[in-house]
């Protein structure tokens, strides 16, 4: 499996090298560069785990991670902790002119390899995350591509290039196929952390992707509105001048001749020291001849003296309007006598309500308009397109590639509309984009990657839990039946199986036990031709004789106090502590009675008996030998004498000895 698994993963190198090398389109960017030797790194490092090679490997992970965890940092510390140009310096400081952008890779892709050098450093165990980690790898490369399929020019670029997204499958391929087996081997335990864990993922990455594009339908707001204010700033400002030049117009009125070229000047250069846009402000004569211009440069006097009837005519209808009507004449944007597109303002100088003295023209050269305009905007930061019905008459440095970005305010220079476009520039809307939906990324999958490892390790100790209990049950029931078969082989050898009388062993115990107390006396039976009723009736009557003759003799003797016991074969043995001889032989008798009246017979009829020998220490020390002998000899003179009763022995004294 392994050596399928190395296999797999070197053929990430294919991939690899055909992005490197830049086939199937231009030499790739460098982010698109430094992506791939991530790739390639973590690549070789997962083959050197596989072949045995694990610090090398780690080694070369954690050389990987750096530059990862860099990226990773810059999307998603807030721009108020680190800007945007202490990023670019920092990048700067490794190569020169190098930006953030220019160098980071995606952010799902950063996500992905981070996730990946994780798998590989932790042998993709199922017990630290493995199969979620790598099927998190998997959605977020697969997010990357839908990303990358569905919008022209993200603001944040998502996913990275074909060959690099390639060689990712394969490495996340080979890895999968390295880890599988040990991974089935913790099923249960697996699929009930990887799926509550696998929700949280999904939710995060739509819960992600909701809030990118709430942030990003702000930030079209946001720079729509500048825009906005900006047009509207700059319409009140024009509409400001033109009030101003009305108020010039108004001065020479107070002059019956035409105003001297000094005059003119004079006061002229008061008006166009700040509205720098004005290219020409001209006295026109009642004849529509430019007579003064200021200011007076090149270009303006070239035009002067020039007669505005036959010079201009797209002009004509504004002037006659001022000098005739004696009212404001405005012309469209039109060709201007300097050779600029330009608009021009007729403001008549009236001498009485008929007559005028002539007109003041106040010439708007529009790149003048449009270098004013854009000089009031930063010009690093911003793109502008200045335009009329469709055509553009000045532009800054528009980037193409985020023309979604371009927002349109309208102008109103005097009563002329135009349009003016603003297009923030990349950096500028990098640096206002919000940092919270890569947040959210970020610390959801992390989220998801603990309760994974929670569940996991709770369902494990679980099911150890399970197992000890279930083991300590099967014990607990062994040495049950250990203490039970214990307690057997315990009464066993102190009692007889067949009658369940104490045997000889107990009794010997029971003399032992009442070795001091006197008087002591021992009875000892022994059941008269037994041998016949074993060979007339067979055994099993035999034996069920032996168990009626136990029970008559155990509830007897044990009614007074003493011990009743199965001697061996047909003999039985009683202890009686503290009974005389003569209440003794009163006992045995008793006993030999009951025994015949227990109606047990012989094969032709004739009752069962028993004959009994008895003796009473009275005095000395135990000495169970001489005991048993004595009651013995008493035994044999009762069979002697002709069987069916009981016989004393003379009462014992046994001497101390010395
Ligand atoms: P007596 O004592 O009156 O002299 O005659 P007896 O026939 O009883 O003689 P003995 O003591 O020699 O025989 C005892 C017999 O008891 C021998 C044996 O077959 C029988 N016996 C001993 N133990 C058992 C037993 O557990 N079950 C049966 N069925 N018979 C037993
Ligand atoms: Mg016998
Ligand atoms: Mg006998």
């Amino acid at each position: 499996m392994s050596r399928h698994a190395a296999l797999l993963t070197s053929l990430a190198f294919v991939p690899l090298t055909l992005g490197l090398v830049g086939v199937g389109g231009d030499q790739p960017p460098l982010h698109e560069l430094v992506t791939l030797g991530l790739a390639g790194l973590l690549t070789l490092a997962q083959l050197m785990m596989l072949l045995g090679g694990r610090s090398l490997a780690k080694g070369v992970v954690s050389v990987v991670m750096l530059p990862l965890l860099l990226a990773l940092a810059s999307y998603a510390l807030p721009e108020y902790w680190v800007t945007l140009e202490s990023w670019d310096a920092m990048s700067h400081g490794l190569a020169k002119g190098m930006t953030l952008e220019a160098w980071r890779p995606a952010l799902l892709t950063t996500l992905s390899l981070i996730l990946v050098a994780v798998l590989i450093v932790t042998h993709s165990q199922s017990t630290l995350g493995g199969p979620l980690l790598l099927i998190m790898a998997v959605l977020l490369s697969a997010q990357g591509l839908l990303d990358a399929a569905g919008s022209g020019a993200p603001l944040l670029r998502t996913a990275a290039g074909l060959w690099s997204t390639l060689s990712l499958a394969l490495l996340l391929t080979g890895l999968s196929v390295a880890a599988l087996p040990g991974w089935r081997l913790h099923a249960a335990p697996l699929r009930r952390a990887l799926v509550p864990s696998l929700t949280l993922v999904l939710a995060v990455l739509l819960l992600w992707y909701h809030q990118k594009n709430v942030t990003e339908r702000e930030l079209h707001g946001t720079v729509a509105a500048e825009a906005r204010q900006l047009g509207q700033r700059f319409t009140r400002e024009v509409q400001d001048h033109l009030t101003a030049v009305e108020r010039f117009a108004n001065v020479w009125t107070l002059f019956d001749a035409p105003p001297s070229q000094e005059e003119w000047s004079r006061q002229a250069t008061l008006y166009h020291r700040d509205f720098r846009y004005l290219l020409n402000i001209a006295f026109v004569d009642p004849e529509s001849r430019l007579t003064r211009v200021y200011p007076p440069s090149e270009i303006n006097l070239q035009v002067l003296g020039a007669r505005l009837f036959d010079a201009q005519p797209a002009g004509r209808e504004a002037v006659s309007r001022a000098l005739f009507e004696q009212r404001i004449g405005r012309t469209d944007v039109i060709m201007l006598l300097q050779g600029v597109p330009g608009i021009i303002h007729y403001l008549p100088i009236l001498l009485d309500e008929r007559r005028t003295l002539g007109a003041v023209a106040m010439v708007i050269g529009l790149p003048m308009l449009a270098e004013t305009l854009f000089s009031e905007v930063d010009s690093q930061h911003f793109g502008l397109v200045l335009s009329q019905g469709g055509q553009v008459l000045a532009s800054r440095t528009p980037d193409t590639r985020l023309a979604p970005w371009q927002h349109q305010a309208q102008l109103d220079v005097a009563g002329t509309p135009l349009l003016l476009s603003v297009q923030p520039s990349h950096a500028r809307l990098l640096q206002r984009l919000p940092r919270h939906p890569v947040v959210t990324l970020i610390t959801g999958l992390t989220l998801a990657y603990l309760l994974y490892l929670v569940l996991h390790g709770y369902t494990r100790l679980a099911r150890q839990h399970r197992r000890v209990r279930d083991t300590n049950r099967v014990l607990r029931r062994e040495i049950r039946m250990r203490s039970q078969l214990q307690e057997e082989v315990e009464w066993l050898a102190r009692h007889d199986e067949l009658t369940r009388l104490p045997n000889r062993r107990l009794f010997m115990e029971a003399l032992e036990a009442n070795a001091v107390l006197r008087p002591l006396s021992v009875l000892i039976c022994d059941v008269d031709h037994f041998k016949r009723i074993n060979d007339h009736q067979g055994h099993l009557v035999g034996d069920r004789y032996l168990v009626h003759l136990g029970q008559i003799g155990r509830e007897l003797i044990e009614s007074t106090g003493g011990l009743f016991a199965r001697y061996g074969g047909e003999e039985f043995v009683a202890c009686l502590p503290r009974v005389d001889a003569v209440r003794a032989l009163e006992i045995a008798d008793t006993l030999r009675r009951q025994l015949l009246d227990a109606e047990l017979q012989h094969h032709d009829g004739q009752r069962l008996t028993a004959s009994i020998g008895v003796v009473t220490l009275v005095d000395g020390p135990l000495d169970v030998a001489v005991i048993m002998q004595a009651a013995d000899d008493a035994l044999y003179r009762a069979k002697a004498e002709g069987r069916n009763r009981v016989k004393a022995a003379p009462p014992l004294v046994i001497a101390e000895r010395a």
